[in-house]
Parts: structure tokens; C-alpha cells; sequence
């Protein structure tokens, strides 16, 4: 009887997966991104992307990339809307256009960003990542190389960088790489070229360092008055005080708007983390002082984002894939909006 049971069981799974393989079901194949699986259905894959995640977001990694030989499920095509090959050209030659010149800084392959959403118009970001120029931050020692805290933290505030502005915000990358890009790489070369905002050489002395970067950013939030601001501050330092504790999000503990930054950053990690460990995030106000140099002298609401130790065997392993790289980056950017949909408390700070 149990036999039948499961013949009968089988043989309906089997039907219902044919059905929805003829509605709208494809299989990942080696090398499919999001994109290019949706334009082999013929699909203009801008139009389609947000409804795809939020269709498969169960089977996705780091809700962004694919399993190859997974089903994935195909949004509805609106006949009325689908897009011809001429209009989705011509779409695409424009992003280019807009983007070459003016996100050259992610590198050649990826210069181009894709208009995901509206979520964050008009909201300004000040990113900053930590060090930079004649200042490596923290070094470690992986298999014989050299890792730079400077440069691990300047991939991920790219990535961040490309994700706000994929939902529309206006963002303003602090310290800055002629040439690096963004890098899929482990092993991120140590170089000394980074410049702050408007080509200023990084000194070296470290008070004149931190008072560079206040000021531009200083500068920018007065130009920017009245519109929605703020500074994010990313390190992957080697001070971490918890044990089995990733990311640590601090503000000013006087600043409400700074506050609810990273708390909402930190939510939105904690969200994603529940499913493996709880308690791999936390939240506070400063105590290091160097540090508090920059909270304290910056005028927007800003958080302090510290995304592990590079010393640290366990933080190295997160750190070095590229793909963790852009989650974090991604887990960010979704706090970030988090944040942006919840207002502005009050009108300062
Ligand atoms: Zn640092």
C-alpha cells in the first residue's frame, strides 16, 4: 500500500513539474547569471529582475546568483510589454553612456549599473573607506602574501557604492582607486595610488588623514543641504572585542538618525544570519578614539561599519571570497534602504 502511495505521490510531483516547466520554469546552466538567463528567455532581463529575486529568492545565493542545474521560475511575460530587440538595445547603449563616464571607477567590466529601482532617489551617501593612500590599515599574513586591510575594505565600499546607486541614490565614493576597480579576485593587490574626493593626495600623518576626509565630506553635505544625507564608514580592522561576532555597526551616541542607520543595517544582518547563527552582528555607540575623531567632527548621521578582522583565520575566509564581498555589500545596501524608507527623525543628525 505504502508502495502505490509513493508511485501515485511520485508521479504527480512529476506532472506538476512538467506543467510548470511548460508555464515558466528553466534550468540554470553553467555560467547563467540572473540576466543572462532571462534574456535567453527573451525577456528584457531589466524588466524582469526584481520580479525574478522576489519569485526565487529561496534559491538564490546570497539572494543574487544562481545554482547551476536548479529550477528557477520565470516571470509572466506582459505580451503588451514585452520588449522588442531594437528597444532593449537601445536601453542598454544608454545605461552605457551614463555609466562609462560616470562610474568608471568600478572598472571596466563593471562600470555598467543597472537601474534596479527608485527606492533611495534624491537620498545622498557619503561612503568612506577606511585608509587608503600611504596607509595600508591593518595587514595580515595569508599563505605566504600580504593582505591590506585598506584594500579589502575599498572593494566592499564599491560594491555598496554600485548597489545604492543601482536604486537610484546619489552617492559620493570619499577615497578613491584610479585604477582598481571593482576585484573579483581573493588575493587583492596592495597598492598606495587611492586619492580622496577631488584628486587630494591622502597624507600620511594620521590626524591630517582624518581631517582631510571630514572636510570633504563636510563640504558635500553643505552643498547638498536639505536633501536626505549620509556617511557610511567601512573597516576591516583588527580590533574586534566579541568572540563569533562578524560585523559591528557603531554610531554617535548622540545622534538618533545615526543610530537608526545602523540599527537597521544590523537588523537586516541579523535577518540574514538567523538561519545559520544567531548573535554575528552587534551594534553600539564608540569607544576607540581614533575613530570618534571622524563620528564626531562629520555632520551627517553617519554609521561605522566593521566588517571583521583581517587577522582573524575565520573573518579571512569571509573576507577573501569575492562573493562574500558582495553580499556584504548587498546586506548593506538593503539595511541602507531599510533605513531611508523609515524617514528622517527630527531634523538634525
Ligand atoms: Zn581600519
Amino acid at each position: 500500500m505504502k508502495g502505490v502511495f509513493c508511485v501515485i505521490t511520485c508521479f504527480l510531483c512529476a506532472s506538476i513539474i512538467l506543467a510548470q516547466d511548460s508555464l515558466a520554469v528553466v534550468t540554470a546552466e553553467k555560467g547563467d547569471g540572473i540576466l543572462s538567463l532571462l534574456r535567453k528567455q527573451g525577456m528584457n532581463p531589466y524588466d524582469a529582475y526584481d520580479e525574478f529575486i522576489s519569485m526565487n529568492i529561496d534559491n538564490l545565493r546570497d539572494s543574487v546568483h544562481l545554482y547551476e542545474g536548479r529550477n528557477y521560475r520565470i516571470p509572466k511575460m506582459n505580451l503588451d510589454t514585452v520588449a522588442i530587440v531594437d528597444s532593449i538595445q537601445k536601453k542598454s547603449t544608454k545605461i552605457k553612456e551614463i555609466v562609462s563616464e560616470e562610474f568608471a571607477i568600478f572598472g571596466k567590466d563593471h562600470a555598467t549599473v543597472l537601474s534596479k529601482s527608485e527606492k533611495l532617489k534624491d537620498a545622498v551617501y557619503y561612503l568612506v573607506s577606511g585608509h587608503g593612500g600611504p596607509d595600508p590599515g591593518a595587514m595580515a599574513n595569508y599563505g605566504g602574501k600580504s593582505l591590506a586591510e585598506d584594500e579589502y575594505a575599498y572593494d566592499i565600499t564599491l560594491r555598496l557604492a554600485k548597489e545604492l546607486l543601482s536604486h537610484g541614490a546619489i552617492v559620493y565614493v570619499i577615497i578613491r582607486d584610479p585604477n582598481d576597480g571593482i576585484r573579483n579576485a581573493r588575493i587583492l593587490e596592495i597598492d598606495r595610488d587611492e586619492v580622496a574626493y577631488g584628486n587630494k593626495v591622502i597624507p600620511l600623518n594620521q590626524t591630517a588623514r582624518l581631517r582631510q576626509r571630514v572636510d570633504i565630506v563636510n563640504q558635500l553635505h553643505s552643498k547638498n543641504r536639505g536633501k536626505f544625507q549620509r556617511l557610511i564608514v567601512t573597516h576591516v580592522d583588527s580590533r574586534s572585542v566579541g568572540q563569533n561576532i562578524d560585523v559591528f555597526f557603531y554610531h554617535h551616541e548622540k545622534s538618533k538618525n545615526g543610530k537608526k542607520l545602523a540599527e537597521s543595517i544590523h537588523k537586516t544582518f541579523q535577518r540574514k544570519y538567523k538561519k545559520y547563527q544567531p548573535n554575528r552582528t552587534y551594534t553600539g555607540t564608540f569607544q576607540d578614539r581614533t575613530s570618534l575623531y571622524l563620528v564626531k567632527k562629520t555632520h551627517p548621521a553617519m554609521t561605522f561599519i566593521e566588517i571583521g578582522n583581517i587577522r582573524n583565520k575565520k573573518d579571512q575566509r569571509r573576507i577573501l571570497d569575492p562573493d562574500n564581498r558582495q553580499a556584504l555589500a548587498k546586506w548593506i545596501s538593503e539595511g541602507v534602504i531599510l533605513d531611508f524608507e523609515s524617514g528622517e527623525i527630527g531634523r538634525i543628525r
